[in-house]
């Protein structure tokens, strides 16, 4: 069978470990089988890109990084039905679609979870979606490698969303703002009148601020950073409470003021788990979204989590559903409930290290870049 003609574009990629984008001019070959190929015009950046650049996660390299892309469909491949040329889709995380946690609809705990966003264990033929000089190149990060104007997906992780929404504010929905609201409305439920922390206010804190203020019966949110700047912004996002936590111990202050029902930890800190048990009233939930490095331990007060009645939960991307999640949050931007714009800061996909170093250094909270 004779190949369809590739399409030009330009990608960002990452030759080696801890090297910088490079942005270049790139040749994409036709989707196949379950494919789906989009014209991306906008792809946020996440710790995860620069972790993956940078070695933390065990990626194969070189390869184009991406995980929070939206676009929209120019092709599909021939096994595809979900997904039609021109739909608007956002791009997220893949799963298999067949194991038994997929079946029970829990993609987040897909058994090939890391090979399919990761290349992790092989179990999944590598994407090489590039053709000609650069076709040693990985294309599969989170099924997508959407730091490109072009990109591959699968008919599992392309989904179709409302058109009539700025691209800019749908993009960090595949990632960040699935993460921090599934966080809270998913996973932590916080009851009537309940008591929710939130620490570490990068776009996932945010997104929680924000499901927790404003789609949650929670009565205070408090929310906890070392950054005034960002500090303001969840206040302006309907945190109750804003705690500056600079030369303080925030959690003796969440002690002394009554503690909570609920704490989001999304600073990737392994000393917040152990201060959180002793700020959680009994009953209450930490829930663990930010990650340190793998094998990261801390010690726990294990007698205070069971006469507590306390639970400890950990969550991938919220445990979002996203054929159900993404139209929803789709809706939300749209109606104004999620504040995402005053999240971004857009940059044309040249500027890719600049957005990098925004975002490091704390002056971006949620760049998204323009392909
Ligand atoms: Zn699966
Ligand atoms: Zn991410």
């Amino acid at each position: 069978m004779r190949e369809a003609p590739a399409r030009r574009g330009r990608a960002a990629l990452v030759r080696g470990r801890g090297t910088r984008f490079d942005v270049e001019d790139v040749e994409v070959r036709a989707p196949l089988g379950d494919e789906v190929l989009v014209e991306v015009d906008a792809v946020g950046m996440c710790h995860a890109d620069l972790a993956a650049r940078d070695g933390d996660f065990p990626v194969p390299l070189p390869a184009v990084l991406g995980h929070e892309g939206t676009g929209l469909v120019l092709d599909v491949g021939a096994q595809v039905q979900t997904v039609r040329r021109g739909d608007r889709v956002v791009l997220t995380f893949d799963a298999c679609g067949s194991c038994a946690q997929c079946g029970a609809g829990a993609p987040t705990r897909c058994a090939h979870y890391m090979d399919r966003n990761f290349g992790a264990d092989g179990a999944d033929p590598p994407r090489h979606a590039l053709r000609g000089q650069h076709s040693g190149a990985w294309t599969g990060f989170f099924g997508q490698s959407s730091f490109a104007s072009l990109a591959i997906a699968t008919a599992r992780n392309a989904v179709p969303v409302r058109q009539d929404v700025d691209p800019v504010l749908l993009a960090p929905l595949g990632c960040a703002v699935q993460t921090g609201t599934g966080a809270v409305l998913t996973v932590a439920r916080p009851t009537l009148g309940s008591t929710v922390v939130v620490v570490g206010l990068g776009p996932v804190g945010m997104s929680a601020v924000m499901a927790a203020a404003r789609c949650s019966p929670a009565a205070r949110v408090i929310a906890v950073d070392l950054d005034p700047r960002r500090l303001q912004v969840a206040s302006d996002l309907g945190a109750t409470d804003v705690l500056d936590a600079t030369g303080t111990d925030p959690y003796d202050e969440l002690r002394r003021d009554g503690g909570a029902d609920v704490l989001v930890e999304c600073s990737g800190s392994p000393r917040v788990l152990p201060e959180a048990l002793g700020v959680l009233r009994p009953g209450g939930t930490c829930v663990l979204v930010g990650a340190p490095p793998f094998g990261t331990t801390t010690p726990l007060d294990v007698a205070a989590v069971v006469n507590r009645s306390l639970t400890i939960r950990g969550t991938v991307e919220g445990d979002a559903r996203p054929r159900t999640t993404l139209p929803w949050l789709a809706d939300r931007v749209a109606d104004g409930t999620l504040a995402v714009h005053r999240l971004v800061r857009t940059y044309p996909l040249a500027d890719v290290e600049v957005a990098a170093r925004d975002m490091l250094a704390g002056d971006a909270v949620k760049p998204v870049l323009l392909p």
